[in-house]
């Protein structure tokens, strides 16, 4: 059987073949022994390509020779196959987001990449920022909680600064995220509120510096991928609307978190 695996910095991602079908898994990178031992159980013969900054140590782990693939390339070959797979065709070129435990930007044409530049502002963001505003440190739970939450009681926008005035730029920009002090000190924001906000800072921000590496490579369309976006509809709905706001095309892909260890797969 054959075997990609991204071993990113907070979860291990893993593309196999069944039935030549791609089939998918996910694993925390803090329990790698759970890796070996569903390879174990699972399969008898397997050739393993590896990709991601703990493909190392994963495949000292593994008994066996295992191929590896730089990550940058990996995930180029993975979105280019589910762009393909999923009818998405960039005429000409598009920037690449990964947003994972921090976030990798990529200009890709002419099916080559260039890494721009990367952002400490990311998934791990997401989970540490989200701790110290609630307490909470489960994923699925933080998502759940931030959708009932109002980023309205906590993030200040260009139209409350102009207060009816019409103003230069659309009103419904973020002028600044936790800028509402005044009414945060009148009324503490409640928990789910404020999981809101630490999203729409990590969305904006990320979106934010794609903008300006699309302005600069010329192309309006942008792709956003990592498991950040994972059954994260806010996240998504924030990046998708925000993007817009500001004149350029998001895209997301179905799987989009799989892009390396399927690049991984398609390299054996
Ligand atoms: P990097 O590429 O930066 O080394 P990575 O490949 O591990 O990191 P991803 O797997 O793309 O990164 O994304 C990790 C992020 O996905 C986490 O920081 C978290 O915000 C989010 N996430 C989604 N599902 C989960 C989950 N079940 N457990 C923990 N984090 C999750
Ligand atoms: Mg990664």
């Amino acid at each position: 059987t054959k075997i990609g695996i991204d071993a990113g910095g907070t979860l291990v991602k893993v593309a196999y073949l069944d039935n030549n079908n791609i089939e998918f898994r996910t694993f925390r990178s803090q329990q790698l022994d759970e890796v070996i031992k569903w390879i174990t159980t699972n399969f008898e013969r397997v050739e393993v390509c590896l990709t991601g900054g703990k493909s190392e140590i994963l495949a000292q782990k593994l008994q066996g020779p295992t191929q590896t693939i730089v990550e940058f390339e990996a995930t180029s070959k993975g979105v280019d196959y589910l762009a393909n797979e999923q009818n998405l065709h960039f005429s000409n070129g598009f920037i690449l987001a990964n947003v994972g435990t921090g976030t990798s930007i990529h200009h890709m044409k002419d099916g080559k990449q260039e890494r721009v530049i990367g952002s400490g502002v990311g998934g791990g963001t997401l989970l540490g920022l989200s701790y110290l505003v609630s307490g909470e440190t489960e994923y699925e739970k933080i998502i759940n909680l931030s959708l009932q939450g109002n980023r309205g009681n906590i993030d200040l926008k260009v139209e409350d600064i102009f207060e009816g005035a019409v103003p230069p730029i659309s009103g419904d920009l973020t002028a600044s995220n936790f800028g509402k002090l005044s009414k945060m000190m009148a009324e503490k924001p409640s928990k789910t509120d404020a999981l809101a906000s630490v999203i729409g800072l990590i969305g904006e921000t990320v979106v934010t510096i794609c903008i300006q590496v699309a302005d600069t490579y010329q192309t309006s369309d942008i792709l956003y991928i990592g498991s950040t976006l994972r059954s994260n509809s806010i996240l998504a709905g924030i990046m998708n609307n925000y993007t817009k706001l500001r004149g350029k095309q998001p895209f997301f892909l179905e799987n989009g978190e799989f892009s390396g260890a399927i690049g991984a797969l398609l390299s054996i």
